[in-house]
């Protein structure tokens, strides 16, 4: 889909003139990146790019759009994948990445306030600094952009004894589809001041408006963290010791699995896995005390023990530690890597049900024919099962999986989407979730934010 050349000219020519020195392309070349994210579902370059670096630009594009009916898609650094960056319907990509300034660290009220293209991993790195901690970490922490985490509602590892962005943003600055500039939210870490915008609007995924400022709460800086690789013989094994893990009293800021497809994808990186091992959890403490933080940890191995773990490997120091993250965050790649070709799901379904749900996952896949790999943030149940295939040939049958994966989640008393999104990819999957009604009260709230559906139009709705 594009928007009549007519008609996106008349619009750029009114928003070079409104916007003097804001920078607007139309180059082929430079459009071409903007086409793709992560998702992997396919090239949609948008038929301009501007690159906004104030909130003054992103409001008149906005208001410019609504009155020229132009299309504008939000982009971060297109690590999403649930394809909400690409612009589907033509039109312009809105890029933040240049407004990438941390404003202000404020230690004594614990809180930070960034520009929306701050890339997620200088958010601790700058927390770090004070002896403080932002302990959102989606894996892609070092790419992706403070933006995108808000839209998305970004988790990661440490998500299970963290929580994810929402419990992190306190503020916004947002720019509605219609250009009207809104400061929502509070700098304090309690408010109840009316009803919740920032709840409403982080994870809303680029479809309600721009996040220009975001005003983040930070917490302090827990002095150790211990780390354990723990292999067990077979994914079931270890599904079982995880869900079991948090009544031994200890509670790990990360629990993350590993089934045998993934072992098999990052073989030869240097993992310290025994050679029967068929799955690994990944467990990470911390706390202030060295002696409280392993008696935990042992509590933790100890209770994977009992549900046949093998020998575990504890990191002796930050290098280990690095380089066991390392390893875990190239599995997504790796396993792209096996056949060519993958579609990652993120369902979270209720911890208890984390074993039943990965063996039917693969029980799906066997019987069209192709591999489910399961790994990610098992320990609050966050699964990234990935369907691997060679070639769009064989599409119908990933299509049968994945249809199949959604139903069994939803059957088990999980959600669809635990971090990534519906974006693009997961539309048709959203009526299996929410009822009609509360279908129809989102599809109003969206258009009563943008009356002209300007905004990521044919994201999470059609
Ligand atoms: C290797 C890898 C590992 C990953 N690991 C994780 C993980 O552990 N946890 C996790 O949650 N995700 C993970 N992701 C997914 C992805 O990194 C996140 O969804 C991230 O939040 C996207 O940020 P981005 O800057 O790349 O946004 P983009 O992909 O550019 O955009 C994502 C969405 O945000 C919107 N958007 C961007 N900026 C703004 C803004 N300022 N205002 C409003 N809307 C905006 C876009 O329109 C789009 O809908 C991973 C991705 C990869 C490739």
């Amino acid at each position: 889909m594009s928007v009549p050349k007519a008609q996106l000219e008349a619009f750029l020519a009114e928003l070079r003139g409104a916007s003097p020195g804001l920078d607007v392309t139309t180059a082929e070349a430079t459009l071409a990146p903007f086409g793709q994210d992560e998702s992997g579902l396919g090239t949609f370059p948008p038929q301009a790019l501007v690159r906004a670096v104030s909130t003054a630009h992103v409001s008149t594009v906005l208001r410019l759009a609504t009155k020229h009916g132009v299309p504008i898609t939000p982009v971060g650094a297109r690590t999403g994948k649930s394809g909400g960056s690409l612009p589907i319907a033509g039109g312009v990509a809105l890029s933040l990445e240049r407004m990438d300034r941390i404003l202000e660290v404020n230690a004594d009220d614990l809180l930070m306030v960034v520009q929306p293209g701050v890339r997620t991993a200088q958010v601790d790195e700058a927390a770090e600094k004070l002896g403080l901690f932002y302990p959102p970490d989606p894996n892609s922490a070092d790419a992706c952009t403070m933006g995108g985490n808000v839209a998305e509602n970004a988790g990661g590892p440490r998500a299970l004894k963290y929580g994810v962005t929402r419990d992190y943003v306190l503020g916004l600055e947002w720019v509605m589809p219609t250009g009207e500039v809104l400061r929502v939210g509070r700098r304090t870490h309690k408010g109840v001041a009316g009803y919740d915008l920032v709840g409403l609007f982080v994870g809303s995924e680029g479809t309600l408006g721009v996040a220009t400022e975001i005003t983040l709460k930070l917490i302090p800086r827990p002095r150790v963290v211990k780390t354990a690789l723990i292999p067990f013989r077979n994914v079931s094994d270890a599904a079982r010791a995880l869900s079991s893990v948090l009544t031994s009293g200890a509670w790990p800021r990360t629990l993350e699995l590993l089934d045998e497809v993934a072992l098999k994808a990052i073989a030869g990186q240097g993992l310290p896995t025994p050679p029967d091992a068929g799955a690994v959890v990944i467990a990470e403490l911390d706390g202030n005390q060295d002696d409280a933080v392993l008696s935990e940890l042992s509590a933790v191995v100890e209770r994977c023990a009992s549900w046949g773990s093998l020998e575990a490997v504890v990191a002796q120091d930050e290098a280990q530690r690095a380089r066991l993250w390392a390893v875990r965050k190239a599995v997504s790649p790796a396993l792209r890597s096996l056949l060519g070709q993958k579609i990652s799901e993120d369902v979270v379904v209720p911890r208890s049900k984390v074993p039943e749900a990965i063996e039917r996952f693969k029980a799906a896949g066997a019987r069209q024919g192709l591999v489910v790999a399961t790994y990610g943030h098992a320990g609050d149940g966050n699964l990234h099962s990935n369907v691997l295939y060679r070639s769009m040939d064989e599409w119908p049958r990933v299509e049968a999986v994945l249809a199949e994966l959604m139903a069994i989640t939803l059957e088990l008393g999980g959600t669809i989407s635990g971090e990534h999104g519906i974006g693009l990819a997961k539309k048709r999957f959203l009526a299996l979730e929410l009822s009609a009604p509360l279908r129809e009260l989102q599809r109003r709230l969206k258009v009563f934010c943008d009356p002209s559906v300007v905004l990521n139009p044919g994201k999470i709705w059609d």
